[in-house]
């Protein structure tokens, strides 16, 4: 006789509606809580250790229990992004639409390596990403997949670039080229390039920094001239990544001088816009982006300021055709083995995949290009709001970028940057990072939230400035905000 099944694992249809009534009504109250409350709730860390000591599993308990606890530890034990004055890292307060699919996906579960058993999931993702494909401007036969990441999207561009450069590279790695590849990034680039490099097997040497121009974008003189030198050495240039969107300032590197050079060496071109590319969605500012179409590659995330949940890349290429040579193998145990339909799992980096771009599907199917337009607008308004109302105030905006990310020094006199940023995260009141942008310690305020309302951007700018002020502390700020 088989044993019964654990209930626990597998409750029936009236427990499982039970626990997740209680479930959806908890998450909706934390989140009206958290959205009241400080942006950084203070934990006690080593009271949460001691608790989550106790969880040895060696006897089961409810499940709605540790479901409660879990959500009750999440609601004071995190930085909120779902906070309207979280102004930080590129990290969203995903949308709607996009938590629905992460439902829908979790109880389908569908494996998206192979499009013979998932065909319905496979088409949905290739639709979208040609949608968001033509949108940037690529030519029509363009393709790509999800990712779960920017780095696995710009880890496949680098991939995509190694295997063109040099016909040995897939037998040999490295060794078959007849110098070092190297690549070139600017100096304000996204840090997981030197995480790519190691990955791809060519050495963390193999990334070329090259100088920006003193207002936070690639100087394309001296990218020409570090190819020639590197080449003059005897390096092998494989690839020109241009940043649509730099980390700290949103500055978009000169797209059409670098990607022609890429061009005029015969070597690819890639455009990281993981987060910037977003503006595709917007007329009034997709022009920024002019030049992407001459792109071998382009990473978008899909989890930043299109604010899906976490783990939503994009990879688009123009022709989808090179991955083939990247990814091909035969595994006879696949379902499509021995058939010619391009399975993810024979085009991207992983194997077992999950349903990733149905959260995007949903979002634009619910708000359009013209609901994403307004998303990635309001943002770009609400950081013009902190950029007038700061300047006002004397503090000095550091970085020219139509994008929704700010660089600003405070006045003349005030204390650092790293005290003025501490003591507002301490506060809770607001969440900025601080950064350094071309040599100098700013203020980093991007919007990331669709809902960041002028009265945010008020309480914001009114704690900075207190803080900034010689005499001040996190201390006055709170009697300040309770008067
Ligand atoms: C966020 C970001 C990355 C890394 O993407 P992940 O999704 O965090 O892996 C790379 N490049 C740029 C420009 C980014 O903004």
């Amino acid at each position: 006789m088989l044993p019964a099944n654990d209930t626990a694992l597998f409750p029936t249809r009236h427990d499982r509606d039970r626990i997740d009534a209680a479930l959806t009504e908890a998450l909706a109250d934390a989140g009206e809580r958290m959205a009241q409350g400080p942006v950084t709730p203070r934990l006690d860390l080593p009271g949460f250790r001691r608790e989550l000591a106790a969880f040895d599993f060696s006897a089961p308990q409810p499940l709605a229990d540790a479901l409660g606890w879990i959500v009750a530890q999440m609601e004071h034990g995190l930085v909120h992004v779902n906070h309207p004055r979280y102004f930080g890292l590129f990290n969203p307060a995903p949308s709607f639409p996009a938590q629905c699919g992460d439902r829908v996906v979790a109880a389908f579960n569908p494996q998206l390596a192979s499009a013979t058993t998932s065909p319905v999931a496979v088409e949905l993702e290739a639709h979208v990403i040609r949608a968001v494909a033509r949108r940037a401007g690529l030519s029509d036969g363009a393709g790509g997949h999800f990712t779960t990441s920017g780095s696995e999207a710009n880890l496949t561009g680098l991939l995509c670039a190694l295997t063109a450069a040099h016909p040995g590279f897939a037998a040999e790695g490295a060794r078959a080229f007849p110098g070092a590849p190297v690549f070139y990034v600017s100096q304000d680039c996204h840090n997981a390039w030197i995480k790519i490099a190691h990955q791809a097997g060519i050495g963390r040497g193999a990334v070329r920094y090259v100088a920006t121009d003193g207002s936070g974008r690639m100087s394309a003189e001296q990218l020409a001239r570090r190819i020639e030198q590197d080449r003059a050495d005897g390096k092998v240039p494989v690839m020109i990544v241009a940043t649509a969107g730099t980390t700290v300032a949103g500055m978009i590197d000169p797209l059409v001088p670098c990607l022609d050079l890429a061009r005029d060496h015969g070597i690819w071109g890639h455009v990281d816009a993981a987060w910037g590319g977003a503006v595709i969605a917007s007329d009034r500012f997709r022009g920024d982006l002019a030049g992407l179409e001459r792109a071998d590659s382009v990473t978008i995330d899909a989890h930043k300021w299109f604010a899906t949940t976490m783990g939503c890349g994009m990879f688009l290429l123009r022709r989808p055709e090179q991955l083939g040579p990247v990814f091909q193998l035969s595994a006879d145990f696949m379902p499509s083995a021995g058939t010619v339909v391009a399975d993810p799992y024979v085009t991207t980096v992983q194997w077992s995949r999950r349903f990733l771009g149905l959260r995007l599907f949903l979002a634009l199917a619910a708000a359009g290009w013209a609901g994403y337009a307004d998303h990635v607008e309001h943002a770009i308004e609400v950081i013009e709001l902190v950029r007038a109302q700061l300047a006002r105030r004397g503090w000095q905006i550091r970085n020219h970028s139509h994008m929704a990310v700010l660089c600003a020094a405070p006045p003349p006199g005030s204390r650092a940057v790293r005290d003025i940023v501490q003591d507002l995260v301490a506060a809770g009141e607001a969440w900025v990072a601080p950064a350094t942008f071309e040599g100098e310690p700013v203020v980093r305020i991007c919007c990331t939230h669709g809902q960041t309302s002028a009265a945010d951007v008020d309480r914001l700018v009114a704690a900075l400035d207190r803080l900034a002020q010689a005499d001040q502390q996190a201390a006055d700020l709170k009697t300040a905000d309770q008067k």
